[in-house]
């Protein structure tokens, strides 16, 4: 009879599974552990935590018997990655063609990967059952304050609260003892005996649906009832109530014992996310971020595992967890590129959900007012149901949009040193700006760049601070210690006072960054020597918001309505809610539309989109004033007079006509190393080794947008194919032997399966 033995998926860049003995004492109860159990084994001269993905017959294995290896011991006693969440990985290692031990290791938390028990159990508290005030009165003396408040701690966060919040909450072990000893409460761990959370309750009184907003809930409710995949394009402008959309359907999942995925483009967004539902119902709300320790991810993704978290809001990784009973998949701004990973495994948080969504026959909600480009024309496949929202609920009404000719002349600012310098500020905005301010409103001006000046110029010789590093200028970061910095690299360096070239002191910041547009609006409207009416100017970046809590002690100064000025990036484009901000100013819509990445005007719009969308949004009437230097510009035309849609469909047209994604599927396969030379040879030699098919076209070798990049070179050849079917076929057959190439040894190779740009 055949041995049985142990297929074992190991985290090596090989793209291949490891066949092992199991030895008497690693039998689980006299049986080989299960599939989905992990194992340590010996790997060459090391050790390694693998995962068990099947069990073979030793004749299948193309590993001579005596050659085989025992493993060394067996870490789980059950399977801790279901068959489902396995299916998971074989997907998206297939699909990305990225190792699946390495997928593995990408979608599981570091303890787990490590070898570390599963079982860190952490103690949640409640109330036991039928205890009530009346029961608690009898047994707590009137007196006992704090035993008082930890009983109501407990009964006012329904089912339980883990230890990590009842610290939180500043309750100590001895009150929770007291009340422990009294019969009033109880602990339990998370090994499996939470499987069965309370059910959730509503907390407050749901909206009553407009007709547009029934329609979508009916769509996605049907799905539900039904246990039907559906993948649903909610396409619905700003403030025309998606999130009430979300509330409804995650209600009606909730109430039939499921469990719901929320995904947001990002961390800053998750707290505001977590009231408004924790607002609306009494469940568990868990939130996986990027910013959590090892031992916070692997308690959340036990949580998941285990059924005990009810709502999971996450980003983007989160659609990698595994989950009990998952009922519905919402993803929020679905356009985001954030939703996309950028290194390793490369995946499309998007995609990924409607595959999942697939497989669990669960509906999938994708929710923008900006639809990306993919997921229009999956619509127009009719591969999504698109429903749409055009009106604002509520009072409030949609902003107007006015495009204003920067050509037509912009105000000037005295600066320190006496010279007179330009703004990019239009004469009319100000006007608009002023107005606003003096009605006790806010006004939110958005510009793209951060730091003083993107570029810092001699005018005596014409040298520029370049970044040694890359290929880029350094930014000009004049406060708060008058710095360049490369915001490639991160390279930082004092800013010279001479030219180092000539040693001319007339050095020139040329171009504009938040700092220098903050410093220019104090001119006009902060400085109490020449404006008798003075406003705050908040500055909004990723520089001044750096500090832990600074963008949450902003957001509330915002959200007391203070007349005030916000300049910033695209932190204060997205999803945000304020509501005294009714005029947006985005500064210089053209930085977006000349770049020479394909995929910049449709960003670009979304981004335009997404910040006027924070202009009146309660109950005041909004404007958003959009400065460009090509105010004929046909597409900026059709985005302000006929809306984002009608933008998209030029742009799909275009996209058609150059075959360009989505008429187009796309991989870069990317090669990176210190030499220029060796980095491009590499990427010749692999387009030499690629077939020629008429449905498969190859950029050859070009070097990337940025070839230098922090002292390593980077080239690129860019495959485009007709049907996906070529292009998957073309590389399952060759990018293994492409990364075994003699010319490709010590060179970082990538690939990237439909990527953001090239
Ligand atoms: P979005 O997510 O599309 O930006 P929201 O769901 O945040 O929109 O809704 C915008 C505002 O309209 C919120 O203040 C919300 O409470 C309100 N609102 C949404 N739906 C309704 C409704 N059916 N009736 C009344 N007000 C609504
Ligand atoms: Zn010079
Ligand atoms: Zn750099």
């Amino acid at each position: 009879m055949p041995t049985t033995l142990l297929r074992i998926a190991l985290p090596t860049p090989l793209y291949r599974s490891f066949d092992y003995l199991c030895p008497s004492d690693c039998l689980v109860d006299h049986q080989l552990p299960q599939v989905g159990c992990r194992v340590r084994v010996p790997f060459g001269r090391q050790e390694l935590v693998g995962i068990i993905i099947a069990h073979i017959a030793s004749s299948d294995s193309d590993v001579p018997f005596d050659k085989l290896k025992p493993i060394y011991e067996c870490l789980d006693d059950t399977a801790i990655i279901s068959d489902e969440l396995l299916h998971l990985a074989n997907w998206l290692s297939a699909y990305y063609h990225y190792p699946l031990g390495e997928t593995l290791s990408v979608m599981l938390p570091s303890p787990i990967n490590q070898g570390k028990p599963t079982a860190k159990t952490c103690t949640f508290w409640q109330l036991i059952d039928g205890i009530d005030d009346i029961t608690a009165q009898q047994k707590l003396p009137k007196n006992a304050k704090k035993q008082w408040q930890t009983f109501h701690a407990l009964k006012d966060n329904p089912p339980s609260l883990s230890d990590a919040q009842i610290k939180e909450l500043g309750i100590n072990k001895a009150q929770l003892t007291a009340l422990q000893d009294k019969g009033l409460i109880h602990a339990r761990t998370d090994d499996g005996q939470l499987k069965n959370p309370k059910k959730p309750t509503l907390q407050s009184t749901p909206l009553t649906l407009n007709d547009e907003q029934q329609t979508v809930f009916l769509g996605i409710k049907t799905a539900m009832d039904e246990r039907q995949y559906r993948g649903i394009l909610l396409n619905g402008i700003t403030g025309s109530g998606k999130t009430e959309v979300y509330l409804h359907a995650m209600w009606h999942a909730l109430a039939l014992g499921k469990q719901v995925l929320v995904l947001v483009p990002e961390i800053g967004l998750t707290p505001q996310t977590k009231a408004r539902f924790s607002s609306r119902f009494n469940a568990n709300i868990c939130v996986l971020h990027s910013g959590m320790n090892d031992g916070e991810r692997l308690q959340g993704w036990q949580d998941c595992r285990s059924g005990f978290a009810q709502i999971i809001i996450g980003t983007r990784s989160s659609v990698l967890y595994p989950f009990d009973n998952l009922g519905l998949i919402i993803i929020d701004e679905s356009h985001d590129s954030s939703y996309k990973q950028q290194d390793h495994l490369r995946y499309h948080a998007c995609d990924v959900a409607l595959w999942r969504g697939y497989q669990a026959g669960i509906p999938v909600l994708l929710g923008t007012a900006t639809p990306s480009l993919e997921q229009l024309k999956l619509a127009q496949d009719g591969k999504l149901s698109e429903y749409k929202l055009i009106k604002r609920a509520g009072n409030a009404k949609s902003a107007t949009m006015q495009l204003i000719d920067i050509k037509q002349g912009t105000r000037s600012v005295i600066q320190a040193n006496g010279q007179e310098q330009n703004t990019l500020l239009c004469k009319s905005s100000i006007w608009h700006i002023k107005n606003r301010l003096a009605n006790g409103e806010q006004v939110l001006i958005f510009l793209n760049r951060r730091g003083y000046a993107p570029i810092l110029m001699c005018d005596g010789c014409g040298w520029q601070a370049d970044c040694p590093n890359c290929d880029a200028h350094l930014t000009l970061h004049k406060y708060p210690t008058n710095q360049l910095k490369c915001h490639h690299c991160g390279f930082c360096t004092h800013t010279p006072s001479t030219c180092p070239e000539c040693n001319s002191q007339n050095l020139l910041d040329l171009g504009l960054g938040t700092s220098k547009l903050g410093e220019q609006l104090h001119a006009i409207f902060g400085n109490p020597q020449t404006t008798p009416q003075t406003y705050p100017i908040w500055q909004i970046d990723k520089d001044t918001m750096r500090k832990k809590g600074a963008w949450e002690a902003m957001y509330d100064r915002i959200l007391t309505g203070e007349p005030a000025i916000l300049v910033g990036t695209q932190m204060i484009a997205k999803g945000h809610h304020f509501p005294n901000v009714t005029l947006v100013v985005v500064v210089d819509a053209d930085l977006g539309f000349l770049s020479p990445d394909f995929r910049s005007p449709e960003h670009t719009a979304q981004r335009i989109i997404q910040v006027a969308g924070r202009a009146g949004r309660a109950d005041k009437t909004g404007d958003v004033l959009i400065q460009t230097r090509q105010p004929d510009n046909p597409l900026l035309i059709t985005l302000i007079k006929h809306g984002y849609l009608a933008f998209a469909q030029i742009l799909l047209k275009e996209r058609q006509l150059l075959g360009l994604p989505p008429f187009t599927h796309a991989a870069l396969i990317r090669a990176e190393s210190p030499h220029q030379e060796r980095t491009r040879t590499a990427i010749s030699d692999i387009t030499k080794r690629l077939p020629n098919l008429p449905n498969l076209a190859k950029s050859g070798m070009i070097d990337a947008p940025m070839n230098k990049k922090n002292n390593r070179y980077h080239s690129q050849l860019l495959l485009l194919a007709k049907d996906r079917k070529t292009l998957h076929t073309v590389l399952s057959e060759h990018w293994q032997d492409m990364l075994a190439l003699p010319s490709t040894k010590g060179i970082k190779l990538s690939l990237d399966i439909d990527p953001m740009g090239w």
